[in-house]
C-alpha cells in the first residue's frame, strides 16, 4: 500500500523541515506544492504579466511546464527547464505568491499535476509526504494521515528569519501574516483544517519531537 502523508498549515511553521525528515525516515518521496506555487508564481513575475490581475494570470496559467524532484533529501523545481530552486524564495515572489494562488485556474493546474505526483497513472512510485495548504482537503482527502501544522507567528518569524540568514523580524512576521490573511480568506481552498486531520502545534516543540509525533502517527 502506498500511504500518502497530507501536511497543511501556515507560512513558517514548519512543514518543510517537517515533510522532508518524516520522509527521509520512512523511504517516502516528498512533495512540497509551496514550492509549485512559488515556481508559477516566478514564471509569471519574469514574463511580466500583473500578478494582481486575477484573468492576466488565469490567461497563461497553462502555459508554464513544471517539474517537481520528489526525493526528500534534494527536492528539486524546474519551470520550463530552469532550476528555480533559489529564485522562489525571493521577496518578490513571497510578496506575489498568494494572489496567484488564489487564481482558480493556476490552483486547478497544479492540483492536476499534484494528483499525477501522488499517484502516476503508468502505476504507483511509493508513498509520499505531501506539504501545503490544502492537501488534505482538496488534493487528497483520502490521505493515510492529515496533520494541520501550525505555531505562533512570533515562533514562525523566527525561525524564517533565521533561514534567511537574519532577515529583519518584524518585517518577516508581517510577510507571513500577510500571506496568512490571503491564504485564509480566499474563496477557492481557503487554508482550514481538514476532516480528520490531527492538528500539531508546534510552537514549544523542537524540530525532533515534531518528527518523531508525525512518524508516530503514520506507525499508528
Ligand atoms: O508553503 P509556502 O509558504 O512555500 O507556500 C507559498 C504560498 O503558496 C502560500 O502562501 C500559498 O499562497 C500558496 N500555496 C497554496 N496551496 C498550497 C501550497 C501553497 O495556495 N497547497
Amino acid at each position: 500500500e502506498n500511504v500518502v502523508v497530507a501536511v497543511d498549515g501556515t507560512s513558517g511553521s514548519g512543514k518543510s523541515s517537517t515533510c522532508r525528515a518524516v520522509a527521509d525516515r520512512l523511504g517516502l518521496r516528498y512533495l512540497d506544492t509551496g514550492a509549485q506555487y512559488r515556481a508559477i508564481t516566478w514564471w509569471m513575475l519574469e514574463k511580466g504579466v500583473d500578478v494582481h490581475d486575477p484573468e492576466a494570470v488565469a490567461a497563461r496559467a497553462g502555459e508554464p511546464v513544471l517539474v517537481s524532484g520528489t526525493d526528500p533529501l534534494a527536492p528539486t523545481i524546474t519551470v520550463d527547464g530552469v532550476d528555480v530552486s533559489v529564485q522562489i524564495r525571493s521577496d518578490a515572489v513571497n510578496g506575489a505568491v498568494s494572489p496567484v494562488s488564489a487564481v482558480p485556474e493556476v490552483r486547478a493546474r497544479l492540483v492536476e499535476l499534484q494528483r499525477e505526483l501522488i499517484a502516476p497513472a503508468d502505476g504507483p512510485r511509493g508513498g509520499i509526504v505531501v506539504e501545503g495548504r490544502d492537501i488534505g482537503s482538496v488534493v487528497w482527502p483520502e490521505a493515510q494521515l492529515k496533520v494541520y501544522l501550525t505555531a505562533d507567528p512570533a515562533a514562525r518569524a523566527a525561525r524564517r528569519a533565521l533561514e534567511n540568514g537574519g532577515a529583519d523580524l518584524t518585517a518577516t512576521q508581517e510577510s507571513l501574516l500577510a500571506r496568512d490573511r490571503i491564504d485564509s480568506g480566499r474563496a477557492v481552498a481557503p487554508l482550514t483544517m481538514a476532516d480528520g486531520a490531527v492538528h500539531v502545534d508546534s510552537t514549544e516543540l523542537t524540530l525532533d519531537e515534531v518528527v518523531d509525533i508525525v512518524v508516530g502517527l503514520v506507525m499508528e
